[in-house]
């Protein structure tokens, strides 16, 4: 794959475990410098915070689940109708098993439950809900736009090293402070209109899901509490266009000194994947700790065997005994 200007701060592998987790703590004593920045939608320094994701393999660019499942790209109604397709079955299969809450954001009411009647009404698709609708989606493994991040780079070291041992993984991170500044100075370029609440957020959902979608990227707030994006520390972001890349969308955010925002990645080595994550269970950090049990494993391997991959994702790599 093509990093583009995601730098590798150290191009050499790390030859030793020492070494990549200095590498990694590194990171982290940056991410939790001193530094602070003004958000002007705050009107108050905020201290500058990194966003960490971990990919088993390093050629692997940074998609969504939603691009990597079968029938995407060859779907006769087109991605966005694929999308809708995905959702709306997740939301008639799952509804009965769904928390109050849950079953809330997918507009199905307690009458519907009461007449063991799943809601005719249409999913707002142009609401601000739809994307609590979509990380619900996403918690229940369905392939969605949204793409998943963390503030701890040692989880990110996890996902990086927890599967795919024939192939070296990577840490991808990127300053979320000055992602964010960067993305608040160009909702207006891509036509994304102010919510009408006067919240001051922008109606993303508006420019997203249908054939006025432009290319934003942005960070997805929703109002649904998750044990395991809390135990992960995460968010997800989101791009307006299906099609979008979102290494390359975090690439192309310009900054006031046209460097774009501080970002790279640090390559997790095949070789060390095993002892890294006997030292990561040393500091308590398992799969069951981060509530990523293996079904969730079997699902995302599955999703990269997904006949519909891209050549240029597919890890061709052979297996190392
Ligand atoms: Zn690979």
């Amino acid at each position: 794959m093509d990093s583009g200007t995601w730098k590798e701060r150290n191009r050499e592998r790390a030859a030793d475990l020492p070494g990549l987790l200095e590498q990694l703590l590194g990171l982290h004593a940056e991410a939790a410098g001193l530094e602070w920045i003004t958000l002007p939608w705050l009107g108050r320094p905020t201290a500058v915070q990194y966003a960490f994701r971990g990919m088993a393999c390093r050629h692997w660019d940074i998609e969504s689940t939603l691009q990597h499942v079968a029938g995407l790209r060859t779907h006769d109604a087109g991605p966005l109708a694929r999308e809708r397709e995905l959702i709306e079955s997740f939301r008639r299969r799952s509804w009965r098993s769904l928390r109050d809450l849950e079953r809330n954001y997918l507009g199905i009411s307690a009458a519907d439950v009461a007449r063991d009647d799943p809601s005719e009404r249409p999913l707002s698709w142009n609401g601000e809900s739809i994307w609590s609708v979509l990380a619900i989606a996403r918690h229940y493994g369905v392939p969605t736009r949204l793409v998943d991040w963390t503030h701890s780079v040692l989880i990110a070291a996890f996902f990086a090293a927890i599967t795919n041992p024939q192939c070296d993984g990577a840490v991808w991170w990127f300053d979320q402070t000055r992602f964010e500044l960067a993305v608040h100075e160009h909702w207006d370029d891509w036509c994304v209109p102010l919510r009408t609440d006067g919240s001051g957020q922008r109606a993303m959902e508006q420019r997203a899901f249908d054939d006025k979608a432009t290319k934003w990227i942005s960070k997805i707030h929703h109002g649904i509490p998750f044990h395991r994006m809390e135990v992960q520390g995460g968010f997800f972001t989101a791009c307006g266009r299906l099609e979008m890349r979102q290494d390359k969308a975090i690439d192309q955010l310009q900054t006031p000194d046209r460097n774009g925002i501080p970002r790279g990645r640090v390559i997790i080595p095949r070789a060390l994947k095993k002892r890294l994550l006997d030292e990561l269970e040393r500091q308590g950090l398992r799969a069951t700790s981060l509530d990523y049990p293996g079904a969730d494993c079997a699902g995302w391997q599955l999703a990269r065997r997904s006949p519909d991959l891209g050549e240029e994702n597919r890890c061709t790599h052979a297996v190392v005994p």
